[in-house]
């Protein structure tokens, strides 16, 4: 019997394609609840999800404007639109597919620890003692089994403050304003409703910066996980998926598609899980991390600058048909091409050495 721990994407993706007798803890009463997220997904979903039912779909974004401090801004028309998802839905959709593949749910059942007996686990939650002959970490960013396995390694975390609001944005474009946190953006549900939010690590909730004066149907804030090239992802027969490992992509903080890879990788082939998963995505996470690292280093007028950058039309064409999930593909091409790109990766990158 496996036991996963986390009825999130990342641990019911897993459940869904695992080959042996899964049983699934998760704490919450409920798939999909408390939302803390904005469910915005790349093209790249279908590379991991044949299909995404329309009624998980709030919107499609077709267009992602980048807005400088200075106002300048550049419209990216996504070759292959994004798609806004109902996250309670979505999860409970990806549930669904766990319990297709005959997985067991067992609701409001908290994992507490571990103990090795004889070759199997005995997972400890505070409905009671159950054998297991594999542990999976799904749970999120704070990740109990990562601490109980001893492999919690070195974590950051930052602050996603997000909140639905009434707001009159544009249908089908998502913005995404630099200077702000980390990372700062405006995501429509429709011509009345949008999700905004900033994630950093000392941002407020202050959304007036970006959508002026609103109000806010509902908050949603949660933490997100800084990426940790070092972080392990198994330890014997304990594995970690997803938050749990820190698979997020820090240039936007997504962790969904990252999440569902993992758990497929997982699923596949457990014994080459890390191996395969550090050698095939491992340089994605690698490269966003250092491209947030010289963004958060960015002065406005460097952030002015390279909006220039983008705004050039061979440049605007890349970034059109490149998934950013993934940014091995198309950043070459912009260095190749670009030497201010250059000059502002180095001027970034010296003033995080000179900081030390
Ligand atoms: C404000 C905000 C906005 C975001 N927007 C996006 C976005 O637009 N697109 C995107 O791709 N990503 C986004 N993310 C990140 C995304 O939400 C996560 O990367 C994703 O949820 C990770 O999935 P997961 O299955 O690994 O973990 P989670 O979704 O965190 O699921 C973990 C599950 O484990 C359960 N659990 C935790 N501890 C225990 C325990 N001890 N026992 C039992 N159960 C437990 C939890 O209740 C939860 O159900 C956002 C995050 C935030 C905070």
């Amino acid at each position: 019997m496996i036991s996963v721990i986390g009825a999130g994407p990342a641990g019911c993706h897993y459940a869904s394609l695992a080959k042996d007798d899964v049983t699934i803890f998760e704490e919450h009463e409920k798939v999909g609840f408390p939302v803390q997220c904005t469910g915005i997904l790349t093209g790249s979903i279908f590379r991991v999800l044949d299909d995404v039912p329309k009624d998980i779909i709030v919107s499609k974004i077709k267009t992602f404007r980048i807005i400088a401090p200075n106002k300048k801004q550049i419209d990216i028309d996504l070759d292959q639109p994004n798609l806004v998802v109902d996250r309670g839905k979505f999860d409970r959709f990806l549930m669904q597919k766990a319990i297709d593949n005959g997985a067991k749910i067992l609701m409001g059942h908290r994992f507490l620890g571990y103990e090795e007996k004889g070759g199997k686990f005995i997972i400890k939650t505070n409905k009671g003692l159950f054998k297991s002959d594999m542990l999976v970490g799904a749970d999120g960013p704070r990740s109990a089994v990562a601490r109980a396995a001893g492999i919690y390694g070195e974590r950051e975390f930052l602050q996603g403050l997000q909140a639905r609001v009434y707001y009159k944005g544009e249908p089908g474009v998502s913005e995404v304003r630099l200077g702000l946190g980390e990372f700062a953006w405006v995501v429509p549900e429709n011509e009345r409703i949008a999700r905004v939010g900033v994630i950093g690590k000392n941002v407020g909730a202050d959304y007036k910066k970006l959508v002026g004066d609103c109000k806010i149907i509902e908050n949603q804030h949660g933490i997100i996980p800084l990426y940790n090239p070092k972080q392990k992802l198994r330890k014997g027969n304990v594995f970690l998926i997803g938050d749990a490992a820190t698979q997020v992509k820090a240039t936007t903080y997504g962790g969904i598609i990252y999440g569902l890879l993992a758990g497929k990788m997982l699923a596949e082939d457990p014994e080459n899980y890390e191996k395969n998963f550090n050698k095939k995505l491992g340089k994605d996470l690698w490269l966003s991390l250092q491209m947030r690292e010289a963004m958060n280093n960015m002065s406005e007028k460097e952030c002015d600058e390279l909006i220039e950058v983008f705004r050039k039309h061979d440049n605007r064409k890349i970034l059109e048909k490149y998934d950013r999930d993934f940014p091995s593909r198309f950043i070459v091409q912009l260095l190749l091409k670009e030497k201010s790109l250059w000059k502002l990766s180095f001027s970034a990158l010296a003033k995080k050495f000179f900081k030390r």
